[in-house]
């Protein structure tokens, strides 16, 4: 006999996952529990999880939970800890001015979190140093659409997976980092015929079930899509008359183009790759009409991430492969809520709602949120600002739903840095790193409400915008992010911008200062959802932005750019000439390999989460570093026994995996782990730090790296 908390409806939510924004059904069971099963409504998954979302079920009990405020490692009444915070930040701002303050903000934050820690943080405090780890994760796709579209707009939809005849996935493990999507496309392959190719260093899952895998040398995807640009224009391939009527810059780039890769046989040595496999590429791409070429971490996490993204842009731009069904090019965002964050500005070259920093932006923002400290330029991007707090420039740091001392690079000098803050505040659903830290002197620690105990919006990859909801009771003393700074910044005095009784009252202002009267030239506006009633809210249905009006256009905007109008200036979409492949910068005899970084399957950034599940955790149960065969012959490793991986800035102890999936010279370390050993730093800490020189984005795909066999155990 059901009991009657099990007989309870299902509430419909949103994977916290990653960016494919999956639909899920929760139903608490009345005793902290919950049962979760796939929403068949949701147009992302229709019912589907994968591995992580069926077993979230698993991840929401209390063990690890942060309950109770804290204030220099003692238990604090949220009063006397909301004093501390705004006690802190006045001060530092009157000692040293408000751009010694910083906000290190989260893709796993709801809009609405996002939305009001911008606020108060570029409106209010005055600071322009607001970055968040989506830096990390989909940067220099940002920077790629802005530089080729004239905004940051992702041209089309996950149901053009479905459509294409062509699937090509860049820098992409799909099958285990947006697995959901990729059934799409293996659907998609049984139903129509579709072909796949994976163009990645790795020979990951995708890559096994791929029609043609291109294991090409890592960094050298520019010189692949040069050459590919060049054989288009050769073979005729063009849309010559969709290149002259709606773009710009063509010429330019054929003959970067053609500097770089001239033909498939330079093409093939520039990558390492077989002069054949680029010829049937080249072929496949050139003959099929609806193409999808979909592009993640192995092109973002890059130095030259944003070039990367453009020549895939240029391709598609020549071939007037944009914004129709079944073709396009699709940036896969890592993070639940990495698109949320763009919207409302949570990036440090962005100020509010896609707008930047043009002397009307800031006045509209200012007059908007009757700011009065509203900045007036760009902040510090990831890299750059933990730089600064290790030189001492930064004297508050706040950070919220993210954990950087693992997943930075040079993450163990920036662990040094933080403890010499003035003032070092985290707010934080579960234990990590960075809580840990923040029990010291001159701390903070702020308990915050995680999945299944907030309520808001989140934006998926392909900006359809989906509402997370509460199914459990607030545990402890956990509140909400955005009330948690609404209370500080009354204590700032700024009471009256920050009056917000609910989530929906966040939204509602989010989406008024989106809208844009009578300017076609203008990419994101939800104007149609600024008078959301409470109810409308709380019912609302997943849809994709632009979303100008109510009724026509409730839901939304599949794709754009169909009529070939963008949104620069003169609504023609950019080429942009690229650089050619910078190849590992510092391989030498001390560091001879190529450090690639990623995740695993079943676990998600720093396993807060997702490693409370054995289930999950049975997948890959400790750290581990792959090695090719003839690499583990050369350095003395076994498979099964243990190595030492040590770049410029740390070390790590980890498991050897002899597997020819990485290409000799090159070694995969995932990202997920973190205090499994003495040794410090594994994974993303292990990177340098060197960053795209236009989105900022640190590549975490080619760090020089040496590797010796340790005795462990
Ligand atoms: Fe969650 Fe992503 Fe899996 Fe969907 S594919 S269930 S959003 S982790």
């Amino acid at each position: 006999q059901p009991s009657p908390a099990l007989a309870a409806p299902a509430v419909k939510t949103t994977c916290p996952y990653c960016g494919v924004g999956c639909g899920v059904l929760a139903t608490p069971d009345g005793q902290g529990g919950v049962a979760i099963a796939g929403d068949p409504e949701h147009p992302a998954n229709f019912g589907r999880l994968c591995s992580k979302g069926s077993a979230l079920g698993e991840t929401v009990d209390l063990q690890d939970r942060l309950l109770k405020p804290m204030v220099d490692g003692q238990v604090a009444s949220w009063e006397g800890a909301l004093g501390a915070v705004a006690g802190g930040l006045k001060r530092i701002a009157e000692r040293h001015g408000p751009d010694s303050i910083a906000f290190y903000l989260s893709g796993q934050l709801l809009t609405e979190d996002y939305y009001v820690a911008n606020k108060l943080a570029k409106g209010f405090l005055g600071t322009p140093h607001v970055d968040t780890n989506s830096r990390l994760c989909m940067s220099s796709a940002v920077a790629a659409h802005r530089r080729a579209f004239g905004s940051d707009t992702v041209p089309g939809c996950y149901e053009d997976l479905d459509e294409a005849d062509l699937i090509v996935l860049v820098g992409s493990n799909a099958a285990w980092c947006h697995p959901i999507l990729f059934r799409r496309m293996i659907d998609a392959r049984a139903k129509r015929g579709a072909k796949i190719v994976t163009i990645d260093p790795r020979r990951t899952q995708t890559g096994e079930e791929a029609d043609l895998h291109l294991g090409l040398m890592p960094g050298t995807d520019t010189a692949l899509f040069s050459g590919l640009l060049v054989h288009l224009a050769e073979a005729g391939r063009l849309d010559a008359r969709f290149v002259a009527e709606h773009t710009a810059g063509f010429d330019g780039a054929l003959e970067r183009a053609r500097q770089i890769a001239p033909s498939a046989e330079a093409t093939a040595q520039a990558t390492g790759l077989a002069t054949g496999d680029v010829q049937a590429f080249f072929d496949l791409f050139a003959a099929t009409q609806k193409v999808v070429t979909g592009f993640s971490q192995g092109v973002n996490q890059s130095a030259q991430g944003t070039d990367k993204g453009n020549a895939i842009i240029n391709c598609h731009l020549a071939t007037g492969r944009i914004g129709k069904p079944g073709m396009g090019p699709l940036s896969l965002t890592g993070q639940p809520n990495a698109m949320g964050g763009r919207e409302v500005g949570g990036l440090a070259n962005m100020l509010a709602a896609h707008m930047h920093f043009a002397p009307e932006e800031v006045d509209r923002v200012r007059r908007f949120w009757k700011a009065p400290n509203i900045i007036t330029g760009e902040g510090m991007k990831a890299v750059a600002l933990f730089e600064a707090i290790e030189r001492g420039k930064i004297k508050a740091l706040w950070v919220m739903g993210t954990n950087p001392l693992v997943s930075m690079p040079r993450a163990d000098r920036i662990r040094d840095a933080v403890r010499q803050l003035d003032l070092y505040v985290v707010s934080e659903a579960i234990a990590t790193s960075d809580s840990a830290c923040a029990t010291g002197k001159k701390t903070v620690l702020l308990p915050a409400l995680a999945w299944g105990e907030k309520d808001g919006t989140v934006t998926n990859s392909e900006r359809r915008i989906s509402r997370q909801r509460a199914f459990l009771k607030a545990p402890g003393e956990a509140r909400a992010d955005w009330a948690i700074m609404g209370d500080v910044a009354r204590r700032l005095g700024h009471g009256d911008a920050f009056a917000y009784r609910s989530a929906a009252e966040i939204f509602r202002e989010h989406a008024a200062l989106s809208a844009f009267e009578n300017d076609g030239a203008r990419d994101f506006d939800i104007g149609g959802l600024a008078d959301l009633s409470d109810r409308a809210y709380d019912g609302y249905l997943p849809a994709q932005w632009p979303l100008p009006k109510r009724g026509t256009e409730a839901k939304g905007r599949a794709r754009l750019f169909a009529d070939g109008r963008f949104f620069t200036f003169d609504r023609r979409a950019r080429f942009v000439a690229v650089q050619p492949p910078a190849l590992a910068q510092g391989v030498s005899p001390e560091r001879p390999l190529v450090l690639n970084t990623g995740r695993v399957r079943d676990h998600w950034h720093t396993m807060t989460r997702t490693g409370k599940s054995q289930r999950l955790s049975a997948h890959r149960a400790v750290p581990f570093v792959e090695v090719h065969p003839d690499d583990a012959a050369r350095f003395g490793l076994k498979d099964g026994g243990f190595a030492r991986v040590a770049s410029e800035v740390g070390t790590a102890i980890l498991e050897v995996t002899v597997t020819d999936g990485v290409r000799p010279g090159a070694i995969f370390v995932p990202m997920h782990w973190s205090d499994m050993t003495s040794s410090d730093g594994r994974g993303a800490a292990l990177a340098r730090g060197v960053t795209d020189p236009v989105s900022g984005q640190p590549e975490l795909k080619a760090t020089p790296a040496g590797i010796a066999p340790v005795a462990y155990r």
